[in-house]
């Protein structure tokens, strides 16, 4: 088959396909060039960067496509309705970067915890400001409440775990049995919002309005921590910098955003935000499961 992989994909992953038979053209398209492009291929594999839409999908009709793979979990780049009745497959690759992305919450949890990330900002602007930084918190003891109880808020609540937080859930889903299994209650929301120290976003990008708004931040604790590793738009940006600026909430870190390349720099820039450029899937690990995977999912073809 001719396959075009367009956002990149581990080495290993590409060799082997290579190996079997495959025609692998590594070629990012802009959103112009892509529909023609898609023409000529079997299989396309994407990340994030590009999107796959419906007009793309109408250029590429009544061509050999088949199968867009996303390599990765979100599969809101692409147009997976639209693209399944006009007979083209999509797949993505759920577990493959489940611990990347949940170590990414826990790491902003520290961060936030401890001002690490604004700490090293300031020391590389020659500034030995230990009063300023003093008045870390330690995550043992304190309480997780997980908004969205699926893979990578799993993983999280395993690791929160073991470093002695107390962890509750909330999800509009109940997996039965996995309360019990990990230890981790799931609660109704408003418990969640009004027990957590910590508040982490594990949910997919939700219709009807940000999950974290004014209205939920009103009734969190004072100082509370929020982590957002899910989808920028689950998070309203100008309520959460709002608590922020008044005390309410403690911290905030961040991989995702409403607009990306962030643009909300009044947000990403704030002393008590931590903030990654949504690298939570980013790891050498994730990115070896993922290929793999991808060579399953064509293999099974
Ligand atoms: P998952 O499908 O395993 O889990 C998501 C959970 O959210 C499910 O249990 C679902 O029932 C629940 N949910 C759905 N709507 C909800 C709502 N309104 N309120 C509460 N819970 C709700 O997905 P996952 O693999 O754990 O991924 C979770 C999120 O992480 C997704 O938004 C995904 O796009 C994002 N993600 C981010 C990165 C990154 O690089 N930062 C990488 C991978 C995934």
């Amino acid at each position: 088959m001719r396959i075009l992989v367009t956002d990149g994909m581990d080495k290993t992953a590409m060799a082997e396909l290579k190996a079997q038979g495959h025609e692998v053209v590594e070629q990012f398209y802009e959103s112009e060039e892509l529909g023609k492009a898609l023409r000529g291929f079997d299989v396309v594999v994407v990340r994030s960067k590009t999107k796959v839409r419906a007009p793309h999908i109408d250029e590429a009709k009544g061509s050999n496509l088949k199968l867009i793979i996303r390599g990765g979990v979100g599969v809101d780049n692409i147009d997976v309705k639209y693209a399944e009745e006009n007979g083209i497959m999509v797949r993505n690759t759920p577990n493959a970067s489940s611990q990347s992305v949940a170590e990414c919450a826990l790491a902003h949890m520290f961060a936030c915890a401890r001002f690490i990330s604004i700490a090293g900002a300031a020391m590389r602007n020659d500034i030995w400001d230990k009063k300023a930084y003093s008045k870390g918190i330690e995550l043992q003891g304190k309480t997780l409440g997980i908004i969205g109880f699926g893979r990578i808020g799993a993983h999280l609540g395993v690791m929160a775990k073991a470093i002695g937080m107390n962890v509750i859930a909330f999800d509009i889903f109940h997996i039965p049995g996995i309360e019990e299994r990990l230890g981790i209650p799931y609660v109704e929301m408003d418990e969640l919002l009004a027990k957590s120290d910590f508040i982490s976003v594990h949910a997919p990008a939700v219709d009807g309005g940000a999950l974290i708004n004014a209205e939920r931040i009103a009734k969190m604790k004072d100082g509370v921590v929020i982590i957002n590793t899910s989808r920028g738009t689950n998070v309203d940006e100008a309520a959460l910098l709002a608590a922020l600026e008044s005390g309410k909430v403690r911290a905030a870190g961040l991989d995702v955003y409403a607009d990306e390349p962030a643009t909300n720099k009044a947000l990403y820039s704030h002393p008590m935000v931590s903030c990654t450029p949504h690298i939570g899937a980013a790891t050498n690990e994730a990115q070896k499961r993922i290929g793999a995977e991808i060579v399953d999912i064509i293999k099974a073809m």
